[in-house]
């Protein structure tokens, strides 16, 4: 039995990713970050899906590093660009060294809680525009996390190769309930169905011969 950490943000990679690691029967918790998004939108769905699991999760706010990150729309008041994910815009929905940062303090919260693997959901379709999720950033961040402290902990991203749909045709196989995640930059009662977040999700659904049970505007 290994003690795993999941970084959970509430939407569709990692929801799947906890899942996998709920049936792999290891000894599971997560940790999701408030880091002044918009909304919090996504953390309520995880403190919902935790609870209905009776999985141990902690939701740290750490929005005050929000004054690091300026010029991301994510964080920031500029309107969130529509469109897809490759395009130019979209780069401005680059948080700078986010996943580095966060990962470094799911790493000490490892430490903390004698975790042995540190697991998130990076994938294939980050990698056009987002540099820390790719490869070569998670295997570093792995051999760092491996010396950093006295014990050494694994992180791992097991769906750093893989698209959004084939991350999606995995829960769907494992039956999961997609309603149970937001993926929608926006911060309204609805998913907006128009941000690239919402187009990416859209069309992996439609890659699956899926219907997202999400309600759109
Ligand atoms: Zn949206």
């Amino acid at each position: 039995m290994t003690k795993i950490l999941v970084v959970y943000s509430g939407g569709l990679d990692s929801f799947t990713l906890v899942n996998e690691a709920i049936r792999s029967e290891n000894e599971i918790l997560t940790l999701s970050f408030d880091y002044g998004q918009k909304h919090r939108k996504e953390l309520s769905f995880v403190e919902r899906f935790c609870l209905k699991e009776s999985i141990e999760y902690k939701i740290v706010d750490v929005s005050s590093i929000k004054e690091l990150f300026q010029g991301s729309s994510i964080t920031d008041e500029i309107d969130i660009p529509k469109g897809h994910y490759e395009d130019d815009s979209m780069k401005s929905t680059v948080v700078p060294n986010r996943n580095m940062i966060l990962i470094s303090l799911a790493l000490g919260y490892a430490v903390t809680k004698e975790v042995e693997e540190v697991w998130f959901g990076a994938h294939a379709g980050d990698h056009a525009i987002y540099p820390d999720c790719r490869p070569e950033f998670v295997e570093k961040m792995d051999a760092v996390a491996k010396i950093a402290n006295y014990s050494p902990i694994a992180v791992k991203a097991p769906y750093i190769s893989m698209s959004k749909s084939e991350i999606l045709a995995i829960g769907l196989e494992m039956k999961l309930d997609y309603s149970l995640t937001w993926t929608c930059y926006e911060g309204k009662d609805l998913a907006c169905g128009e941000c690239g977040a919402c187009h990416e999700r859209l069309e992996s659904f439609a890659a699956n011969n899926a219907i997202d049970p999400l309600e759109y505007l």
